[in-house]
């Protein structure tokens, strides 16, 4: 069979408009396509393979799991599953572990968990669900729901109710939504789809001030931002702050699809036997994957590595604007960096990323004005080199015309 990106069109739904070459192989933070032409990764899968393509021990685990055993529901427990869960509980501020199979999955049961707790512990007035403009959350109807861009959500007919959308980083405007009725504030500790953009400490500090008053639970979307992304293994670590509720997924699997909720003994107690489910939550593969996968990461070395990766990013993206002027600030943390275009660049991330495609280098936007990077967690020192200077060429082909 042909397989080439024009077959794309003819066999697949036209929700993505992927780039014109089809990667065939990986290997750490480098690509091939089907031409065998190579390119450094800046994307990491959108913030996925934290450990490069292909990490020697993932790809052992994986293959010493698929020897013993693959899937078995949750009318049954496994070994892989009751191991990670130990060490997520162990490692966080969480006592008890659910297992889904991504981000927008893991959310999903955050926000049924609280709506649970909340009718629980205070009545069915007590529903409202409060999350921020420009934050992202998953595809779910009720997650798109909960994310900030409407955008996402129009079109699919009546949505889910008492969804309301503050603006982030602004205190006031939460109060002014928040109250009894609130059941939970949902948050990413670092907006990633948005635009890479912080929180300021004393308005993570004030969400969980406002929670704590009105007795609505403070979820934590650390899908993007957790495992290691931001130099901490939960970003919440190095912000302060803890959540009731943290979701994680992408880095968590390193590749493999998995998602998980954690939150504690107390909070846990609602989803009560047949609450909520799935068939391949907890899946031994995937669990098998993913505690490999926080064994590496969670390790002084990786941690602190990726401190340094973010200050060669840092350095070699100002003075790529030195000679080319083209960011107004590069921003983010760790290995979650958006380079954010001035007024002569507005509107044209894509722009630079076709570009950077076109120089054999594999980046990410975030939004129309935001060049986002979100490579492997280990990328050799020599491999951000190497695509700085792929991403130099790019950017001096957008600025030459
Ligand atoms: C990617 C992402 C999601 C959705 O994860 P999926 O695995 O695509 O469902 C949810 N929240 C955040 C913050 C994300 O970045």
């Amino acid at each position: 069979m042909n397989v080439t990106r024009e077959l794309f069109d003819e066999v697949m739904v036209p929700n993505y408009n992927p780039a014109a070459m089809v990667p065939v192989r990986g290997k750490g933070s480098r690509v091939w396509d089907q031409e065998g032409t190579e390119y450094v990764d800046f994307a990491g899968g959108i913030a996925v393979n934290a450990l490069g393509h292909c990490h020697p021990e993932l790809v052992n685990v994986l293959k010493e799991q698929g020897e013993k055993l693959w899937h078995l529901s949750n009318v049954f427990t496994n070994e892989p599953a009751l191991r990670l869960a130990k060490k997520l509980t162990d490692l966080t501020f969480a006592d008890r572990v659910y297992f889904a199979n991504s981000g927008a999955e893991a959310n999903e049961a955050a926000l049924k968990l609280a709506r649970r707790w909340a009718l629980d512990h205070y009545g069915e007035h007590k529903n409202q669900i409060i999350s921020f403009k420009q934050g992202f959350h998953g595809r779910t109807f009720f997650t798109v729901t909960v994310g900030g861009q409407a955008a996402y959500s129009d079109g699919f007919g009546p949505k889910p109710g008492a969804v309301e959308h503050a603006s982030y980083n602004d205190l006031a405007s939460l109060e002014a939504l928040i109250s009894d009725n609130t059941c939970a504030v949902m948050m990413e500790p670092l907006q990633g789809e948005g635009g890479i953009i912080s929180p300021t400490p004393e308005f993570v500090k004030g969400v969980r001030e406002l929670c704590d008053k009105h007795n609505a639970l403070l979820i934590f979307d650390e899908v993007q931002a957790g495992v290691g992304r931001t130099g901490h293994l939960y970003a919440y670590m190095g912000l302060g702050v803890t959540p009731d509720i943290l979701t994680t997924a992408k880095a968590l699997g390193g590749g493999f699809p998995i998602g998980a909720m954690l939150t504690t003994k107390d909070i846990a107690a609602s989803l009560k036997v047949g609450t909520h489910g799935s068939t391949y939550g907890g899946n031994p593969l995937a669990c098998a994957v993913a505690e490999k996968v926080l064994d590496i990461i969670n390790s002084p070395e990786v941690l602190e590595g990726v401190k340094h990766k973010e200050q060669l990013f840092r350095d070699g993206l100002m003075a790529i604007n030195a000679k080319y002027n083209v960011f107004s600030e590069v921003r983010g943390k760790g290995l979650l960096l958006g380079a954010v275009l001035n007024d002569n660049y507005q509107g044209r991330s894509r722009d630079f990323l076709v570009a950077s495609t076109a120089e054999h280098l594999m980046v990410l936007i975030a939004g129309a004005n935001v060049v986002r990077f979100a490579p492997s967690l280990i990328i050799p020192d020599e491999d951000i080199k190497e695509g700085l200077a792929r991403f130099e060429r790019a950017v001096a082909k957008v600025v030459n015309g």
